[in-house]
């Protein structure tokens, strides 16, 4: 046994499943996960010392890759200072400051520490706002683990959603419709029908918790039209998103104008930042100003703020995005090459920094597409990828992160282990 199969025998002893977040447990592909040292630019190294290119990065946050050198000095300068007051501090207004001047649509914003927080209280905010109950989400999106969120679609959907994890009262869900994304149609037929009921929609621009899939423009149009005509919130979950497709975010690639909009993962640079922020209007009803109820104790936290205001500084570099956009492209036109190479049905895509990989002849636009992709062909091949020293997502589920770090010779080094990889594949 090495030291990852003996630490996750021991995990599993006093941490449910061994994990604090449950796909970190290879559930879908199998083995022992790889417990990480540490961690520098593209690279991670387990406990054996094995190095691993990286393409999880925290699930997002590492755009930068691992210990940006900025990023460190930054934060051992805040942890002298201190580690939390629970008073206000500069940096709060600072990241304020540079989220709204990134994100048009941002007039206020209120720190959090998770995306599940976010959309619990961008949720709740829309419902206070607006008076109403009902709200809407598409299948396939992941909003956090919040009660009303964690629902799936009902038998032929347009109807009211009934709760996809144990513990969660249908009353919680009752109002939660779950709706089919990129389907315009559908959603204008429950608008037509009851939009004056619905208090916000809730979506990913582009979607990256059923693998990536990207909306379509007149998806995102149309949802912005009917909201707009009922007094609906619209909410744009840029969580993984912002930051990440582009500088400005999703929203700035479909120039949609969200009402509120979340935001996680590159915001807090690896630390636990995130934020919902939007219409000053809107905004006005949170607590002290509104009767929408929200706090916690370690929002705003001053190491964890400066974390990811170095990060925001970071990537407003001449040329970032430009880079990460190309290099990111690289790998996916690589490994589609290498697929074909191999003869392996096979699909790739990229926004930015952000890549879907799919085990199936053309990339998916829905989330029953995904559900096409081959589960057994992507566990072969994430194994192959990982023992040659690639670590991907363990999940077919999943998007992948690029960093500005993944320099040519990191993707060429990729495509070397993936060219094995599909060749291992081809043979099962
Ligand atoms: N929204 C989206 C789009 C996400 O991808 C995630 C996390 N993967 C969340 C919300 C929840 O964020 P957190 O895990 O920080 O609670």
């Amino acid at each position: 046994m090495d030291q990852n199969e003996v630490l996750f025998d021991r995990a599993q002893k006093s941490i449910p499943g061994g994990v604090n977040s449950p796909v970190r447990a290879f559930r879908s592909v199998g083995g022992a996960p790889r417990f990480i040292k540490k961690a520098l630019g593209p690279h991670m190294y387990d406990v054996e010392g094995k190095q691993y290119i990286d393409y999880i990065g925290s699930w997002g946050p590492m755009i930068l890759g691992h210990n940006n050198p900025h990023v460190i000095e930054a934060v051992k300068e805040a942890v002298d200072n201190g580690l939390s007051f629970g008073a206000p501090t500069v940096g709060e207004i600072d990241i304020a400051e540079e989220i709204k001047r990134l994100i048009p649509s941002v007039e206020e914003v209120r720190l959090v520490s998770s995306g599940t927080e976010a959309g619990m209280s961008a949720i709740r905010l829309a419902r206070g706002y607006t008076g109403r109950n009902k709200i809407v989400k598409f299948e396939g999106c992941y909003h956090g683990h919040s009660d009303s969120l964690l629902v799936k679609g009902g038998s032929g959907l347009l109807t009211f959603g009934t709760p996809s994890s144990a513990g969660v009262p249908t009353a919680v869900t009752n109002d939660t419709i779950v709706l089919e994304y990129n389907n315009p149609k559908q959603l204008k037929e429950l608008f037509d029908k009851e939009g004056d009921e619905i208090a916000c929609v809730i979506v990913e621009a582009v979607a990256g918790n059923m693998n990536m899939v990207p909306a379509t423009q007149e998806f995102l149009e149309t949802m912005r039209e009917e909201t707009a005509k009922h007094g609906t919130v619209l909410i744009v979950d840029e969580v993984m998103t912002g930051f990440r497709v582009a500088l400005g975010g999703a929203q700035s690639l479909y120039h949609i104008d969200p009402d509120i909009t979340m935001f996680g993962k590159v915001i807090g640079g690896g630390m636990p930042v995130a934020a919902f922020g939007g219409k000053r209007d809107i905004m006005n009803s949170v607590a002290p100003l509104g009767p929408v109820y929200q706090a916690g104790t370690l929002s705003g936290n001053p190491v964890a703020v400066t974390c990811g205001l170095a990060t925001l500084h970071e990537i407003q570099q001449p040329g970032f995005y430009k880079r990460l956009s190309e290099q990111t492209a690289k790998l996916v036109k690589g490994l589609g090459a290498m697929a074909k190479k191999h003869g392996v049905a096979f699909s790739a895509q990229s926004i930015g920094g952000m890549f879907g990989i799919y085990f199936r002849g053309k990339c998916p636009t829905s989330f029953k597409e995904v559900m096409e992709c081959d589960a057994d062909r992507f566990k072969t091949f994430f194994h192959a990828m990982l023992d040659n020293g690639v670590y991907l997502a363990p999940s077919i589920y999943e998007a992948g992160f690029v960093s500005i770090t993944h320099d040519d010779s990191v993707i060429a080094r990729t495509l070397e282990a993936a060219d094995e990889a599909f060749a291992k594949v081809k043979r099962v």
